[in-house]
């Protein structure tokens, strides 16, 4: 009886503990630019961090991928390999991975490359109600575990890991920001703007109250300081309507006319280069490029171009974020040493059939670890 009184009152209090982590939020004030300050807190803004002038502000430029990595997208990403700025370093691309599907040693191989691996949630499922009412218990079982899988499987260093995107790019308010403070995840990419495009709205933290469009709310009220807002930036289609991503770009060139997809990107790249710099997205899925040739060759061209610039650079989400807290002109960036890091090897072994928990299905995986024992899932990310 006494060992059940015990028993009850930790759970009251282990409860109140909960309650404390998921609600008791602090609703964020009107940002004070004195008091918030880089390289930890900024204001939701427009202004050129560190005060640059536009001309003297490098132009970034974040390529990214979204979804599984496999062989048939990797022969893609494979085309990006030995491409490099005008400074001589080689360029970032970020790829925001999901669990289903991935291939472990192609992760690790666009890792070994310098490219940046980011999160984009384990399960990856509809509804995206689902997203829009995730707790912080669900962002940490999607997310977190994510974070532990992937350095797993992969082989690569967690603390390598800093970024993520919601699927759909499905906002869910507080609890993805603060499931980001517990799991160690610097920035998120999920958060569109088409009110500030022009000057472009530049990354952000959370401290204070975010002025930013919600256009697929949920999206955070509460002060959670920590986690950066790496916003995108929506382009704007031919008749004006705006997409943040490529292949959601509405009315759109003739998916035959090199000639008017590469004036489509360059229009929508200009806004920044001659605007306030702020960093240009190039969101999109691995398949719209590869869809039909004159969209690849417009691409190619887009690319060859920024990296005959001298003041544009190519460069991993991650390194936006870091160029937002540490500010420096051009020259002092291009003096910048390149990327560098260890070799991660991916002794791989090729994993099947794994039974999936969750629907009874089976998979194979290549991993660069042993093999799990059933297939990976959320509850289960190692699949012990
Ligand atoms: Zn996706």
């Amino acid at each position: 009886m006494k060992w059940a009184l015990v028993a009850f009152t930790l759970l009251l209090v282990a409860s109140a503990i909960a309650e404390e982590v998921g609600n008791d939020l602090e609703i964020a004030k009107e940002c004070n630019e004195a008091t918030c300050i880089l390289p930890n807190c900024r204001c939701s803004s427009t202004d050129i961090p560190g005060g640059l002038d536009p001309r003297d502000t490098p132009q970034l430029v974040l390529l990214t991928f979204d979804d599984g990595v496999n062989v048939v997208n990797v022969q893609k990403y494979r085309t990006l390999y030995g491409r490099k700025n005008k400074n001589g370093c080689p360029i970032g691309v970020t790829y925001f991975v999901n669990h289903e599907y991935t291939n472990y040693r192609l992760v690790n191989e666009l890792y070994n490359m310098g490219f940046e691996i980011a999160l984009h949630s384990i399960s990856h499922q509809t509804p995206q109600t689902y997203w829009a009412e995730a707790t912080y218990e669900t962002m940490m079982r999607e997310f977190a575990d994510q974070k532990r899988q992937m350095a797993h499987f992969a082989n690569i260093p967690i603390n390598d890991i800093h970024g993520m995107r919601i699927p759909f790019l499905q906002m869910s308010g507080n609890s993805s920001f603060q499931m980001m403070n517990s799991a160690g995840l610097t920035y998120d990419s999920s958060w569109p703007t088409s009110r500030f495009t022009n000057p472009g709205l530049w990354p952000y933290t959370l401290d204070y109250a975010s002025t930013q469009d919600c256009m697929i709310p949920p999206c955070p009220t509460a002060s959670i300081p920590g986690p950066w807002v790496l916003p995108l930036i929506t382009w704007f289609d031919l008749n004006g309507f705006p997409c943040s991503f490529v292949d959601a770009c509405i009315f759109r060139p003739d998916i035959n006319d090199e000639e008017a997809w590469f004036r489509f990107i360059m229009g929508n790249f200009e806004r920044h280069y001659k605007g306030n710099r702020a960093p240009f997205g190039f969101y999109v899925h691995e398949w719209f490029i590869t869809s039909t040739p004159a969209i690849r060759r417009a691409f190619t061209r887009f690319l060859d171009l920024l990296n005959n610039l001298h003041d544009v650079f190519m460069v991993n989400a991650s390194e936006a974020i870091e160029f937002a807290r540490n500010p420096v002109k051009i020259d002092e960036y291009k003096k910048k040493a390149c990327r560098s890091r260890p070799f991660a090897p991916c002794p791989f072994k090729s994993c099947g059939p794994l039974t999936a928990e969750h629907t009874l299905m089976t998979y194979w995986m290549e991993v660069c670890t042993a093999c799990p024992n059933v297939y990976p899932w959320l509850g289960n990310p190692l699949g012990n």
